[in-house]
């Protein structure tokens, strides 16, 4: 980190001395919180190019693990991006991918028409139920982690590094430990993949090795119900949301129970000394530690991960599908932008209204405490009236007309659109829409 593209390439020349005799790396063309991603074309043959990402050494193994794990089980089909090939040297980690010709989210967001807004969320809900359906969490789902190939249609969802594997993929930390050694010892040799890459219809070694990684991979995954490291912030600029937000305070309640039953104690009408006052009170210091997945990117967490409840499902992607929705629709990216979870949950509460926010956590087993109630806004009323602020607001000419074709006009999105919308950002993750239930809207089947 820190080094410029022509250190980064010279270092790659040295760990992967015949990679780089295969390959010319033409470009940096992505940088995340945990990886550099490169443009690399084939030195035989330059149309035939592939992303090359190479994950920083510090991140966890299992981090590592996880991400080639799921690339693996999703096998590059329903708009999940392909992992063609691993390579390793020393702790370097290098995956090949296809490349995917993207804009940047901030680039076109305020351009896109609502067929293209009904496409866009189509495909990512399709790579979002292909994930769902292996009972993989995602965690991460933001525009920088969905590729749009604009010209010829084309999406991607990538960045399998926050992704929670399903309970039947978890296992002890014991057999963790030396299972990652295992699992990173098996992946391809550069020569392996140039045999692999020069004559990709026979089975070369590196393929083999691949596959036999993903098998040592499926029995070496970990138990990882910690508290995750946040992924990173992106393009991210000034918040919509200026005006003044209820302070919010969440506790566990006594319970502490992840499920949807009611808790035995009903917190709201005892809560214990301490949650008024500086010092931590005996009743709560004897409760067990609550450990609860945080992983995400600042807002796009959904209310479930903001207020730590341990039981999180594949309910929190489709809650960022709904805010990357609502940025489209109300052409306001980011749309929220909060420094600390319960602020992000203050914003929340204002577009949604406290009491479906606070019936959630109820039904989670915490306790949120407001400084006053406050009302739900109307979806559609937010987001045209964002949209049409932006349209007046633009100075460039052409970007005007372009705003006021019949297609782009504010008050020509379908009510559908809205009643998606809510279904999306509903902020009970237990009667949230699912991707499969998403498919079948309306708003989407009938685009
Ligand atoms: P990180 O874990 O560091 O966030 P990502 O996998 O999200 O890494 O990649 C970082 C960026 O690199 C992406 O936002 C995207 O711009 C670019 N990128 C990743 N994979 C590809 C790909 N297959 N084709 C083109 N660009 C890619
Ligand atoms: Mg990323």
């Amino acid at each position: 980190k820190g080094k410029s593209f022509q250190e980064e390439v010279n270092f790659l020349h040295l760990q992967f001395p015949s990679l780089l005799a295969t390959f010319s790396i033409s470009r940096r063309i992505g940088e995340g919180g945990f990886s550099n991603v490169y443009l690399a074309e084939l030195r035989s043959n330059t149309k035939v190019q592939f992303a090359v990402k190479h994950i920083i050494p510090t991140s966890l193994p299992v981090r590592i693990e996880k991400e080639i794990i799921c690339l693996n089980l999703l096998k590059g089909k329903q708009n999940v991006i392909e992992l063609k090939h691993i390579i390793r040297s020393g702790p370097h980690i290098l995956l090949v991918m296809p490349f995917i010709a993207h804009e940047k989210f901030t680039h076109y967001f305020m351009k896109m028409s609502v067929c293209e807004i009904q496409d866009y969320v189509k495909n990512l809900l399709m790579a979002l139920k292909s994930v769902h359906e292996l009972d993989i969490i995602h965690r991460d789902v933001k525009p920088a982690n969905f590729l749009v190939d604009r010209w010829n249609r084309t999406y991607s969802l990538v960045d399998f590094g926050l992704a929670q594997l399903p309970p039947s993929l978890l296992k002890s930390k014991e057999e963790n430990a030396t299972s990652e050694k295992e699992q990173l010892k098996d992946a391809c040799t550069a020569d392996e993949l140039k045999e692999d890459l020069e004559s990709p219809s026979k089975q070369s070694s590196a393929s083999l090795k691949q596959k036999a990684n993903s098998r040592a991979a499926l029995k070496s995954c970990t138990n990882v119900l910690e508290v995750s490291r946040a992924g990173e912030p992106d393009d991210r600029k000034g918040s919509p949301n200026q005006q003044l937000l209820p302070i919010v305070r969440t506790q566990r309640n006594l319970s502490g129970r992840p499920s949807g039953t009611k808790p035995s104690v009903n917190v709201k009408n005892s809560p214990c000394k301490c949650f008024f006052g500086p010092y931590v009170c005996d009743e709560c210091t004897k409760k067990p530690v609550q450990y609860a997945y945080r992983a995400g990117t600042p807002g796009f967490r959904a209310p479930e991960v903001l207020m730590k409840c341990p039981f999180q499902t594949t309910a929190v992607d489709i809650w960022s599908v709904g805010v990357i929705f609502l940025s489209m629709l109300s052409r306001r990216y980011p749309f929220f932008k909060a420094p600390d979870d319960c602020t992000a949950l203050a914003e929340i509460i204002t577009l949604l209204g406290s009491q479906p926010v606070c019936d959630m956590a109820d039904h989670c087993g915490k306790h949120l405490l407001l400084s006053e109630p406050v009302c739900p806004s109307d979806l559609k009323d937010v987001c045209l009236s964002l949209r049409h602020s932006v349209v007046e607001q633009l100075n460039d000419d052409s970007e005007v007309k372009e705003q006021r074709k019949p297609e782009n006009r504010p008050n020509d999105i379908p009510d559908m659109a809205f009643d998606l919308l809510k279904k999306l950002l509903d902020p009970n993750p237990y009667t949230r829409i699912t991707a499969a239930e998403a498919l079948q809207h309306p708003f989407i089947c009938d685009a």
